[in-house]
């Protein structure tokens, strides 16, 4: 048996891309795409050339969280075209091809299997610098072919997302286990949802509404703030939202000896900016997400 065409046309397509990165998680939900979506505006705003790809097959969010939805894929010589976000920010999704977004798409591995070699084969991205991959959750049958054809095209790594909570968790350590059996690099693990942060000052004015004298006092409150002690202003506190019983994902990371990224807060600004298919790094309200995202890239 010879080598697989397929695999020869995906290495040639892959050629002219810099760096590739899978992201990953164990279960819906924890805020992969979210994640994918703005690793590519950040790389994007770092003026890198940026493909994100979705094959997200069952579930394609990208194209909404990109601000892209009911774009169409358009086709040249060169292959399928990517649509465009900005210049240097191209997108191809699934969600592209599907008449009505509501429709399921109900299709067997093999279909599947399919339309991602198709992806990877036959998407004209240009010379990339990065290729952000935002894969479907799990480890299911897609996940191995995804893992082959990346493989071949020197991918450098994943990246998986995860709740703090131990439901999360314990998929996780089937995807790093996964990964390891693959053969395809951990870059490291991202705990999103992980508590809320609010401003310090928040919780003083809240308390002075509570005693009633809310007008008086607040204005006191914070001028004195702001001249004796300003840098309270500035500060922040963290909540926990779910209960953690097993430690979190940087124990979790630490025990199974994979990079741990940081943690990312609940941040309903993120989710607006996210619904809205917006970079969060440009939005002023998302500073505490956004702070959190960017330290993260930092160690990418
Ligand atoms: P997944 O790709 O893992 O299925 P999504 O990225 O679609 O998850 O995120 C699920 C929902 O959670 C979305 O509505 C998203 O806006 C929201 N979300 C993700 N991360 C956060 C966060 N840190 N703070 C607030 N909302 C978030």
């Amino acid at each position: 048996k010879g080598p697989d065409p397929d695999l020869i046309a995906i290495e040639e397509r892959m050629a002219t891309v810099k760096h590739k990165i899978l992201v990953l998680s164990g279960k819906g939900g924890v805020g992969k795409s979210t994640f994918a979506a703005q690793l590519s505006f950040a790389l994007a705003e770092q003026d890198k050339q940026v493909g994100l790809l979705d094959i997200d097959i069952c579930g394609p969010s990208i194209p909404k969280m990109l601000g892209l939805e009911g774009q169409e894929i358009h086709q040249s010589n060169l292959g399928w075209s990517p649509v465009y976000v900005e210049d240097n920010l191209g997108v191809m999704s699934i969600g592209f091809m599907l008449p009505d977004p509501d429709e399921a798409v109900i299709w067997r591995g093999p279909r599947k299997n399919g339309l991602i070699k198709q992806f990877l084969k036959d998407v004209y991205w240009g010379e990339l610098d990065y290729l952000v991959v935002d894969a479907p959750p799990g480890t299911s049958d897609e996940h191995i072919s995804i893992a082959q054809y990346l493989k071949a095209t020197n991918v450098d790594g994943a990246l998986i997302v995860t709740t703090p909570q131990e439901v999360s968790i314990i998929d996780v350590r089937k995807e790093i286990n996964f990964c390891k059996k693959v053969g395809i690099p951990v870059l490291g693990v991202v705990e999103n949802m992980s508590g809320i942060q609010q401003p310090i000052s928040s919780f003083i004015f809240k308390k002075i509404a509570e005693d009633g004298k809310e007008e008086d006092v607040t204005e006191e409150t914070l001028k004195s703030l702001q001249m004796h002690s300003p840098h309270l202003l500035s500060l922040f506190a963290s909540t926990e939202i779910f209960h953690v019983s097993g430690g979190g994902a940087e124990k979790m990371a630490h025990e199974m000896h994979v990079p741990f990224l940081g943690k990312v807060p609940i941040d309903l600004e993120l989710s607006k900016a996210a619904e809205e298919g917006r970079s969060c790094f440009t939005d002023p309200k998302c500073k505490s997400s956004a702070s959190a995202l960017q330290r993260i890239i930092e160690k990418l």
